[in-house]
């Protein structure tokens, strides 16, 4: 089926795992897409076959979401070339997990700067086209992490309870302008970084079979579930859907 046909999405961390599936499931929907991620390289990749399989116009830039005039002008350059943005998925993101008494100031601002003000940066950017047009579907790539809090997180927790509550506030604010924002929240999910966290962990083997027993389901989740969930609210088929969170977790934080 093609539920996005005729539409143009901006997907921010499309380079690797979550934001690499949701632009593969989209551009098969019938989306055209701008990636927008910090390794252009596998960002232009990514589009390449993604224009080739699907006969769907794809473009790659090169972006850190935490420099606004940057983003800002990236829209610009989509606008012009694929037409304004219906869809924004705000999808970068990194883990940030120390100790709260030896966290950098430095380490700090970049957990809140990339999580957080990332996705704000995002929004501002896509926001006045979006309203001009009276149509516009935002979804943010939260977490668990945002709900419940696992022992050795922190800061990561703090930047995803705002970006719900960003979600929440800005869902509110525009909802009577034909805007809805809502957000994801997934639990642990196999992609790269997941990958790379489990391999730092003293016993990867052992942590992998912990997180999986911790499930109900008894699996980790894969990356194109997420997808599944974000082209749900970004579709008009969850048009009555906004400033929420939609949690996916396997089951896991009820228990
Ligand atoms: P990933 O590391 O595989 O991909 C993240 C992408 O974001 C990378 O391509 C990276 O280059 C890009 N990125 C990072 N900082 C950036 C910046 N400043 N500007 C532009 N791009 C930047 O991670 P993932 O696991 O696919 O995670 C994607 C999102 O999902 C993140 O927001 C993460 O917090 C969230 N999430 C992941 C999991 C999980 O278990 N994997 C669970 C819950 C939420």
């Amino acid at each position: 089926s093609e539920r996005l046909k005729g539409k143009t999405a901006i997907v921010t961390g499309a380079a690797s795992g979550i934001g690499s599936a949701i632009a593969e499931l989209f551009a098969q929907e019938g989306a055209q897409l701008a990636l927008l991620d910090l390794n252009s390289a596998a960002c232009e990749s990514l589009a390449a076959r993604l224009q080739r399989e699907t006969e769907r116009q794809c473009i790659a830039l090169r972006v850190d979401v935490t420099d606004a005039a940057r983003i800002n002008a990236c829209v610009q350059e989509i606008e012009a070339g694929l037409g304004a943005a219906d869809i924004l998925i705000n999808c970068a993101g990194i883990n940030v997990f120390r100790d709260p008494l030896s966290l950098s100031e430095e380490d700090w601002q970049r957990c809140l700067s990339v999580n957080l003000r990332g996705p704000l940066n995002g929004i501002r950017a896509v926001l006045p086209a979006m309203l001009a047009r009276q149509y516009g579907n935002i979804v943010n790539i939260a977490s668990v992490h945002g709900h419940k809090i696992i022992p050795g997180t922190f800061p990561y927790p703090v930047a995803k309870h705002g970006l719900i509550g960003l979600t929440r506030s800005l869902g509110v604010e525009y909802a009577s302008q034909g805007i809805r924002i809502n957000s994801v929240s997934p639990g642990l999910i196999l992609t790269p970084s997941a990958e790379e966290w489990l391999e730092s962990c003293p016993d990867p083997e052992a942590e992998r079979q912990r997180q999986r027993d911790l499930l109900p389901c008894k699996r980790i989740g894969e990356p194109k579930e997420v997808a599944y969930t974000a082209l749900f609210l970004a579709s008009d088929e969850a048009r009555f859907i906004n400033a929420t969170d939609i949690v996916m977790d396997g089951g896991r934080s009820q228990i």
